[in-house]
């Protein structure tokens, strides 16, 4: 198994260094967040010791007894799950990223969480690009006035829009996937503008990297390429 790990993390970090220059980015703009949703601690363990520090879950609870496990470890946790209020309190203690944020209750929730322990929180907003019904985030039309909104209410000091996240439809269409990324990164570019602090694009899993990158993603959450196959019971 480790070994396993180990040929699949450096293999990515080839490939997409690989797509970097091809499409002439610096690799280094490219954070790799690796999504280890169940998945045990000691496959992130693992990845650690190559060097992997930006790990991704998305619920609250497998976050908090891998946070428990692995205290002690210098990781970066990203949330990237659907938020329930009621958990807002713990992922504001343990994450350094939240990646899934849409909701104003939401937002108001996180700011009141981590003022109160005094962080600044850092986020990104999902916005729902393709318009699937199923899917979450703001829609694309709806994301200046939320920014707006956030931003000139001055009473969210504590937290960090940096950046907006999408997930792409689940299609090996090159066409829809790369719209749907272009789509977000035009609509970040137009946000950049006024508010320098929203630069980042979460955007890219296992079955779409490469597109993301060649669109201008800066955080890519790879599950399956890095663990293999979810198995849920
Ligand atoms: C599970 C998950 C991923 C990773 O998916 P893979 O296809 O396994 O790379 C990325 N983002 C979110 C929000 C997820 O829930």
């Amino acid at each position: 198994m480790n070994d396993f790990l180990r040929n699949n993390f450096y293999s990515f970090k080839e490939e997409i260094e690989d797509i970097a220059i091809k499409c002439g980015r610096d690799y280094k703009s490219i954070k790799v967040v690796a999504v280890s949703k169940n998945f045990p601690s000691k496959y992130i363990q693992t990845l650690y010791e190559c060097g992997q520090r930006d790990f991704g879950e998305n619920r609250a609870q497998e976050m908090i007894n891998k946070y428990e496990e692995l205290n002690g470890y210098d990781i970066n946790w990203h949330f990237i799950g659907t938020i329930q209020t009621n958990k807002i309190r713990r992922i504001v203690q343990m994450a350094d990223y939240i990646h899934s944020v849409w909701r104003l209750k939401e937002i108001e929730e996180i700011q009141k969480r981590a003022e109160s322990i005094n962080k600044i929180q850092k986020i990104f907003l999902e916005v729902n690009v393709s318009g699937e019904e199923t899917k979450a985030g703001l829609k694309p039309s709806e994301v200046e006035d939320f920014v707006t909104e956030v931003m000139e209410l001055n009473s969210f000091g504590n937290i960090e829009i940096i950046g907006l996240m999408t997930m792409a439809p689940y299609t090996n269409d090159e066409n829809i996937l790369r719209k749907t990324f272009s789509d977000l990164r035009q609509i970040k570019d137009k946000l950049q503008s006024r508010y320098d602090t929203i630069r980042e694009l979460s955007m890219g899993m296992s079955n779409d990297y490469k597109i993301a990158i060649e669109e201008g993603a800066t955080y890519l959450r790879i599950g399956t390429r890095l663990f293999g196959e979810r198995k849920y019971n």
